[in-house]
């Protein structure tokens, strides 16, 4: 165990001062934790699931005693008294919690350039962002630096990531893991899932956090199904959809051509494409950009300078003080989705904007419904385009928006999906197939995902 963690660790000492995954690395922390399984081991008590291995933990996820910053200023002094529930899960395992990683500022971003702290590069091309918002996890994962990683995801930020960095992540279906302890971004939407560098290492991730926890809610307590066991098992008579939707203008060419080669390799395996429709997923970016920031102007609006977290130095009055505390805390981003949650949210345009984007949301939601009473999952690609250079996107929230183009709709539904390597485009970049399935089928999903990742062995 110690011997796996110090490859790991050394792993980090090399290639993380360019990558810059991790906001956050205590190396005799981690071989204090991994010391402890091998004394546990020596005196012959069970071992958890996850035995000596290490992950690495998105700075969203709170660990007792150790900074849980957001990536931003506002909580740059925050140190939570407790452990998030997935956090506690791992320790359960005995995995060896091995660093925190970097991400957009409250996990706002599809490229890890929000970050107050640090810039995260592609380790498969420095010039290049690691995607976001797990931007750290997947570039952690990917530059091999861990070999497992938790992310969450709100509209893509565990699997767009993962795509760009060539690594497998999975957004669990809504209330498959609890969120205690994920500081949360937009709650009808978030959910925490794994990064790895395999399929099996995500399913066995998945494994330990799923399950119910009565401190979130919207946790289902159904049973986690042991997700490793049936992993190597194909699926006889498996049928795809694939939506034209999914396949629009702005795709580029070699994304698409892997997605299609993909499709092949099913074919080969003797699964049934078939072609379905998905007619609301147009509006998935218009509804998840109008859904998401009314709820973060919500939740963000305890980070006043009172309760907890940064406070500005100087104002005039209290009013002063939350607008300057605000006003210096939050970067761009941030302050653009306050802005832009605030104003669909007041009185006058509530129906005009959130109502509307909630009964949009609806058919978004009725669509997969439909298409899933013909096929066991759906195939599309991860995002139009494999990693972009950092600073190509930053200025132009738009076009950063429409990065989630194909992942915001499996958000909006509530249903699991996953980011699997799909091949490399021409300029070695990695390039992601995306899959879909109907809530609570993980087990389905990572079956489909492994079948796949056989044939590219
Ligand atoms: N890129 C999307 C956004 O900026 C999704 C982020 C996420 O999933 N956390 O909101």
């Amino acid at each position: 165990m110690l011997f796996r963690s110090s490859a790991f660790l050394n792993q980090i000492a090399v290639r993380d001062s360019q990558v810059q995954a991790f906001l956050q690395c205590d190396r005799d922390e981690a071989l204090q934790q991994a010391e402890r399984i091998d004394a546990k081991r020596q005196n012959g008590q069970p071992l958890g699931k996850l035995a000596g291995l290490p992950v690495a933990v998105k700075n969203n996820l709170c660990i007792k005693g150790q900074p849980t910053t957001c990536a931003s200023r506002m909580l740059e002094n925050f140190v939570p008294p407790y452990d998030a529930h997935v956090v506690a899960r791992l320790k359960e395992a005995d995995a060896v919690i091995i660093g925190r990683t970097n991400l957009d500022e409250f996990a706002m971003g599809s490229s890890t350039e929000n970050s107050a702290f640090q810039l995260t590069r592609n380790p498969h091309d420095s010039e290049r962002t690691p995607g976001g918002s797990s931007g750290g996890s997947a570039a952690a994962v990917g530059g091999e630096m861990t070999p497992l990683a938790l992310g969450s995801d709100t509209g893509g930020s565990i699997r767009q990531p993962a795509a760009f960095c060539g690594v497998v992540g999975m957004k669990p279906t809504y209330g498959r893991v609890s969120r205690y302890g994920l500081v949360a971004f937009a709650s009808s939407l978030d959910q925490i899932g794994p990064l790895a560098g395999d399929v099996t290492g995500a399913a066995r991730l998945l494994e330990v956090i799923a399950g119910h926890d009565a401190r979130d809610s919207t946790c289902v307590d159904i049973p986690v199904p042991e997700y490793t066991q049936s992993l190597n098992e194909p699926l006889s008579g498996l049928t795809i959809g694939v939506a034209a939707e999914h396949f629009t203008d702005g795709l580029d060419a070699e994304v698409e051509s892997a997605v299609r080669r993909a499709l092949d390799v099913y074919a080969a395996l003797g699964a049934t494409v078939k072609e379905i429709s998905l007619p609301h997923s147009r509006y998935a970016v218009a509804t998840y950009y109008v859904v998401a920031p009314c709820e973060a102007s919500s939740n963000l609006a305890r980070y006043d300078g009172v309760h907890y977290g940064f406070r500005a130095e100087s104002f005039e009055n209290m009013i002063d003080m939350y607008a300057t505390t605000r006003g210096e805390g939050f970067g761009d981003e941030v302050k653009r989705r306050l802005m832009i949650g605030t104003y669909a949210l007041s009185a006058g345009y509530y129906d005009a904007y959130y109502l509307k984007a909630l009964k949009v949301r609806r058919l978004i939601r009725e669509d997969f419904d439909r298409a899933f009473a013909d096929v066991d999952v759906i195939a599309s690609p991860v995002s139009p385009t494999p990693a972009f250079k950092i600073g190509a996107l930053i200025d132009d929230p738009l076009a950063m928006y429409l990065q989630d183009l194909y992942t915001l709709s499996a958000n909006l539904a509530g249903i699991p999906g996953i980011s699997i390597p799909a091949g490399l485009s021409s300029d070695g970049l990695p390039i992601g197939l995306q899959l879909l399935a109907p809530a609570f089928e993980e087990e389905r999903l990572l079956r489909a995902a492994r079948m796949f990742e056989r044939e590219s062995e």
